[in-house]
């Protein structure tokens, strides 16, 4: 496995894998490697095939942080990622740095930003106005470095996911993506880098968020009529802030596609939901 950091040096090999007629599979991430980010490794893997070529970025991105959330404290750990990619079967890891990624010279700095209009007004764009900026331009940066013909990301983040759909259809990116079913804990908890920072009883209460999923998706199966969405968001919020460090940031039910908003609850509605379990902020989602 190689271990890339110069955005040359992987766009050019990117473009020896396409002379050799190989299909590129790419999994961006911000590192700190959990078993869901390798079940994405393994999908990128069986959409490829044994001659494709699997990447795997790893990049904190800074410019999908705002300025008073968790850069500084997002988990980094390369050496534990590097094994976790060798051992899942990843063919290289690209972990640019900073300096490479948004350059800033005397007489130039960066400046060129993807921003998608629609679907990032709600949800995480609410609570995190610049967040889907980053996240757009750095995935449009990795696309043309990497040169994937299928890139996968996690139903965990479903706005992102979304969003990332929209881009690579509206600005005409020749790939295709692939998104995979979220990894849990035992207990439900979705699996994120994040969850390192629930310590003591700040973990027990992570639960929170599949408990409101539990809970919806039950009264929606068992429901006769759709139900308001407004009385069952102030129930949810009731259920989750039963826990002492648990505040709800959103919950929201929507057309899965096209992110519309529903005020009226049936099968098939998704659910998203944000909740800061002490100072770590969580999201989770689910179809119902
Ligand atoms: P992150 O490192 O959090 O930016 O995530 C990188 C990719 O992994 C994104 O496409 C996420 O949606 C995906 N991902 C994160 N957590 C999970 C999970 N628990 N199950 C499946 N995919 C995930």
């Amino acid at each position: 496995m190689r271990n890339i950091s110069s955005i040359a040096t992987m766009q050019n090999l990117a473009l020896q894998w396409k002379r050799e007629g190989r299909r590129i599979g790419f999994v961006p991430t911000m590192g700190y490697l959990h078993e869901g980010h390798i079940s994405l490794v393994h999908r990128a893997r069986k959409l490829v095939g044994k001659r494709g070529r699997v990447a795997v970025s790893i990049y904190v991105n800074p410019t999908q942080f705002g300025p008073k959330e968790d850069l500084s404290k997002y988990p980094r750990d390369l050496r534990r990622d590097l094994q976790l990619c060798r051992a899942a079967g990843v063919d290289t890891v690209f972990a640019p740095t900073d300096a490479g990624m948004y350059p800033h010279t005397e007489t130039a700095a960066y400046s060129t930003w993807v921003i998608e209009e629609q679907l990032s007004r709600e949800m995480e764009g609410r609570s995190r106005p610049t967040h889907f900026r980053g996240v757009t331009t750095v995935v449009a940066k990795l696309f043309n470095i990497v040169l994937p013909d299928v890139a996968v990301f996690g139903a965990k983040d479903w706005q992102q996911a979304a969003i990332i759909q929209r881009m690579v259809h509206d600005l005409n990116f020749p790939l295709t993506i692939d998104v995979a079913p979220t990894h849990r804990e035992s207990d439900g908890l979705a699996m994120s880098s994040r969850n390192k920072n629930l310590v003591g009883n700040l973990r027990p209460q992570a639960i929170a968020l599949w408990d409101a999923i539990q809970t919806a998706q039950q009264r929606v199966s068992t429901a006769k009529q759709p139900l308001s969405a407004a009385t069952l968001r102030k129930q949810l919020q009731r259920l989750i802030e039963q826990r002492p460090d648990a505040r709800v940031d959103y919950i929201e039910f929507f057309e899965p596609s096209t992110l519309r908003a529903v005020t009226k609850v049936s099968r098939g509605a998704h659910l998203a939901l944000a909740v800061f379990v002490g100072t770590t902020r969580l999201i989770d989602n689910a179809r119902l």
